[in-house]
């Protein structure tokens, strides 16, 4: 009774977002029973393709999973081609017979979903011709899920949003942060909102600051034509870290419904401190990887990567301070980070605590200090968490050490749960938004993001590349927080 039945018609169905995630997330629900028979894909690219070349090519995107060919050529005879220039009227009304043809024969009720996996450039005239050539049902559901990045800035993510609102309403949009998937950044609600002795203590009278980690090892690699014109404050700060930090400064929800979720994020993205352009220059530091030579292996710098310019002023790398006012969490900065060719993949939020008020057991103490207590969620690449409490140093004297509550799930657990992805096309299905992003909080994420931008904009870097390939990034990350008498928890 748990089947889903609904079309999807992907748009991009060559590309790489959908061979590495949608078609074996797609299949792993298929395996689960939640698509069973009555579902139907389409595909559509510009490409001339039979469908029996598409369907290959579905196979082959399953190489890593485990099934039987049986079940792996059951799944994909519910694939179709229809090749689409996505800026040809005409092509929809082909696209439209095939839908209805497919609605007719899997029995899908008109439920449709749209999966937008191609360049953002086309979203907009994409959800017109849906609408203006009537591929959009009237009796059944539709559904339209939005890959990021939704806009470059305030300004054109408001433009994409008006031309994508004229064919869909707002309940009917799935903006993708495949962040909101991750276990472990579902798990905060858990952390939070289920433990009286966490959730007690979730404010500025016991929490000093929030540090918020997503560290990359890789480099651009082959993305660099995007990256080149994004950076690492559009990659990742705008949406996956601001959502993250908007989960972990919401106030509880009234139930853990999408609607009181939506609400509570909204609300305290409202509360985040847009800087001033000073404050922007001062709160934030920008990174370029240089090359590197690590266990005999050189690392190419990202200046000298493909399709990125030799005096390239990209950031690979940010650090800096987001700050919400409101009573919960005025005079507690969040420090975030990201970077690319860190020491080590992480993705992790460390909590810290304030210090008590005074240290009774000073006189046994080497260095005369008690340390923070601190939570840690461990994203990625283990998933867990970590409570670091001071005990009592085993043996004579009172001298006290940290000691570290874990827990991490087993690899072979995590290997079981669904991938980010999977959850996300499954929650779509469902109808439930929880983990999909609002615009209002994206409006007030791009203008958060938009000054830092402007600053930067105006002030072209003299230091690039700044940071080795393999380290942790630029000095002036540890200064931004020396700064404020305080340090980065994580060190690889
Ligand atoms: P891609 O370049 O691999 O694929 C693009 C697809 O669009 C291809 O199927 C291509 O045939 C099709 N296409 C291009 N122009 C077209 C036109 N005029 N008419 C019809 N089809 C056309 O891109 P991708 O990496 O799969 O990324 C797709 C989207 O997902 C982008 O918005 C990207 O930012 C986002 N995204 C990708 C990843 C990833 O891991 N690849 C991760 C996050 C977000």
């Amino acid at each position: 009774q748990n089947e889903k039945v609904a079309l999807f018609i992907i748009f991009g169905g060559s590309g790489d977002l959908a061979r590495r995630k949608l078609y074996p997330s797609l299949f792993r629900l298929y395996q689960k029973g939640y698509l069973s028979r009555h579902f139907a894909v389409i595909g559509t690219a510009r490409r001339p393709w039979e469908n029996d070349y598409y369907r290959q090519i579905v196979v082959d995107s399953l190489n890593d999973i485990q099934a039987t060919d049986e079940q792996i050529a059951e799944f994909a005879g519910h694939f179709y081609y229809q090749s689409h220039d996505v800026t040809n009227a005409a092509h929809y009304t082909v696209l439209k017979k095939l839908a209805d043809t497919l609605d007719q024969k899997y029995q899908l009720q008109h439920n449709r979903i749209y999966y937008l996996a191609m360049s953002p450039n086309f979203f907009g005239t994409i959800a017109k011709h849906l609408k203006s050539e009537q591929i959009l049902t009237t009796a059944g559901f539709n559904r339209l899920i939005i890959e990021k990045p939704f806009g470059h800035d305030y300004e054109s993510a408001a433009e994409l949003n008006q031309q994508i609102r004229a064919s869909f309403e707002e309940d009917q949009i799935y903006r993708i942060d495949h962040y909101l998937g991750k276990e472990m950044v579902q798990n905060i609600a858990a952390i939070r909102f289920g433990n009286n002795i966490i959730e007690s203590l979730w404010n500025n009278r016991y929490i000093d600051n929030i540090q918020i980690t997503l560290s990359e090892a890789l480099g651009v690699e082959e993305r660099a034509g995007y990256y080149e014109s994004a950076g690492a404050m559009r990659d990742m700060v705008q949406n996956h870290i601001s959502q993250i930090a908007t989960l972990l400064a919401m106030e509880p929800p009234v139930s853990f419904s999408a609607r009181d979720i939506r609400h509570e994020k909204i609300k305290v993205l409202r509360s985040l401190h847009i800087d001033t352009p000073e404050e922007a220059q001062h709160n934030f530091v920008r990174g370029q990887y240089g090359p590197a030579v690590i266990d005999g292996q050189r690392l190419e710098g990202y200046r000298e990567a493909n399709n990125v310019a030799s005096d390239s002023k990209t950031e690979t790398y940010v650090a800096g301070k987001m700050e919400f006012e409101n009573y919960r969490w005025a005079g507690v900065p969040f420090y975030v980070r990201t970077g690319k060719r860190l020491a080590k993949k992480e993705t992790r939020v460390d909590i810290v605590y304030k210090q008590l008020p005074t240290n009774i057991f000073k006189a046994a103490q080497d260095d005369n200090k008690l340390g923070h207590n601190i939570l840690t969620i461990f994203i990625e690449p283990t998933e867990g968490f970590s409570l670091r409490v001071n005990a009592k140093r085993l043996g004579q004297g009172f001298a006290t050490r940290p000691v570290d509550l874990n827990f991490r799930h087993s690899a072979a657990a995590t290997g079981n749960s669904p991938e980010a992805y999977e959850r996300l096309l499954l929650d779509a299905m469902n109808g439930d938004s929880t983990n999909f992003t609002h615009w209002d909080e994206l409006s007030q994420t791009w203008k958060f993001a938009d000054v830092v931008e402007k600053v930067w904009s105006e002030n072209t870097p003299t230091d690039f590349p700044n940071y080795a390939s393999g380290s942790m990034g630029p000095k002036a990350a540890d200064e931004l927080l020396a700064r404020d008498g305080r340090h980065w928890i994580f060190s690889a």
